[in-house]
């Protein structure tokens, strides 16, 4: 009941949720009726979870932050929750977001704006906004967001929780509203790297209805997590820590540099050789992650044609239909992207852009794959400043998606990250938080998590 208490009071300032669920009490009531009978426990008993409005829940609705999917309640839950259900978990609520994912920032949310637990006239970040705030500020244990370009990591840097994004294809994507196939991955909040690790444990794992899903085998996460081998003095022996020049040059808040180097001593400070890498084409990333992920969301949203699912219009003919539905239920952001898309992958353009930024992937995972042999981890900010105002980059989306520079260019080559508080930066209101970002090689989460269990 804290938490439920605690979210009453929150949410009208924060607006982290779209829905909450009304049936939080009866299912804490199952758990405990569980414990007097002795009857087996998940690993996940009675921790109450919030999950973006993208993943869909059978009893609760699922509109991905847009208006065309307005009181869409899915038939299923998504495998991740099933799992996570299966273990205990109870589903708090659905979290606000930016339309299908699409911004840095959940001002782009159909419903509602999330603020910042820190500052609350500062964005939370985005788009998995509403479930780093609703960790941040205690309104539920743990979360689910999804990370086509960032999505976990940036709003996890701006709300000062831990943010954990998998490698694609360790968690299943049946159930999350497509935005980028082949850039989205569902991943986990908590307020520590202990509470991320067991959560993805819970939700990994191949699934049949995702052919995209890994058959690895799933380490446990959670065991990594409660390593004691940092009550040596040095527990971190040897690991071979790459600093991504890149990432702390020019363009970058100085504080945030600071924090970055700052943490870079402590890792040093637990036994960690640090040295700076280069990733040459690191830049490119960031134009090719928007082509691609605009050319693959054109080609999803295609779906929602007013027929299939949630918002219908009135309409005599069946092409007014489809155009009345879609002019109406998407917003503008959603549109920018669908042209900016359908543009790149129009016949006489293809060559130009799409299949530029295709081989733009190919060498950003080629530096990735050099850095990372010659490093366990790769170390960066997981934004280039703290949290900024709400309205401050609503007008110039250009200067929004740049500040998805840190985090794009692990999508692309589909690897690991996991972001973690490392410091503050002073604003005239608050103190912000900062957070870094390790990279690992694909697949290789435990050893993220044991880094940064040993770091925080
Ligand atoms: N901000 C990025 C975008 O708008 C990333 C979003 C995400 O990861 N879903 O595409």
């Amino acid at each position: 009941t804290t938490f439920l208490q605690r979210l009453r009071h929150t949410e009208p300032q924060l607006k982290s949720f779209l829905y909450v669920s009304d049936v939080v009490l009866k299912e804490a009531e199952e758990i405990d009726r569980k414990i007097a009978n002795n009857e087996e426990l998940g690993p996940l008993a009675g921790v109450l979870v919030g999950v973006k409005d993208n993943i869909c829940t059978a009893d609760m609705p699922s509109t991905a932050g847009s208006k065309i999917l307005e009181n869409y309640k899915p038939p299923f839950d998504a495998t991740a929750v099933g799992k996570m259900k299966k273990c205990g978990a109870i589903v708090i609520g659905k979290t606000n977001m930016d339309e299908f994912g699409m911004g840095s920032t959940t001002e782009g949310s159909a419903y509602q704006v999330t603020a910042n637990p820190w500052d609350l006239s500062r964005v939370p970040g985005g788009s998995s906004g509403g479930s780093a705030a609703a960790v941040s500020a205690r309104q539920c244990m743990v979360s689910l967001g999804s990370d086509t370009g960032g999505s976990v990591r940036q709003p996890a840097s701006f709300c000062g929780v831990v943010g954990l994004k998998p490698t694609y294809g360790r968690v299943s994507r049946y159930g999350l509203v497509a935005y980028a196939s082949s850039l989205d991955v569902i991943g986990c909040f908590g307020s520590s790297v202990a509470d991320a690790g067991i959560l993805l444990h819970a939700i990994s794992g191949h699934d049949k209805f995702d052919a995209t899903s890994s058959k690895r085998e799933v380490p446990d996460f959670a065991s990594q997590c409660i390593a004691r081998d940092h009550l040596d003095s040095k527990p971190l022996k040897g690991l071979r820590v790459g600093l991504i020049r890149e990432t702390i040059e020019d363009g970058v808040d100085p504080e945030v540099i600071t924090s970055i180097r700052g943490a870079a001593s402590h890792l040093e400070e637990l036994g960690c050789t640090v040295t700076e890498v280069s990733l040459p084409s690191f830049s490119l990333g960031l134009p090719a992650y928007y082509i691609l992920a605009s050319s693959e969301s054109s080609s999803n949203l295609s779906r929602y044609d007013g027929i299939r699912y949630g918002k219908q219009v009135v309409a005599d003919e069946l092409n007014s239909l489809y155009g009345e539905s879609r002019a109406g239920g998407f917003g503008s952001e959603v549109k920018m992207r669908i042209l900016m898309g359908t543009y790149a992958l129009s016949a006489g353009y293809y060559d130009a852009y799409y299949k530029r930024a295709q081989q733009v992937r190919t060498l950003v995972r080629e530096n990735f794959r050099a850095a990372l042999e010659e490093n366990d981890i790769l170390i960066s900010p997981a934004a280039p400043s703290a949290a900024y105002k709400i309205g401050e980059k609503k007008n110039d989306p250009l200067s929004m998606y740049a500040g998805d520079i840190m985090t794009v260019n692990v999508n692309l080559a589909g690897l690991p990250a996991l972001v973690l508080p490392c410091g503050f930066v002073d604003s005239s209101s608050a103190a912000l938080p900062v957070g870094i970002q390790m990279i690992g090689a694909a697949f290789e989460e435990e050893k993220l998590l044991k880094v940064g269990h040993i770091f925080e």
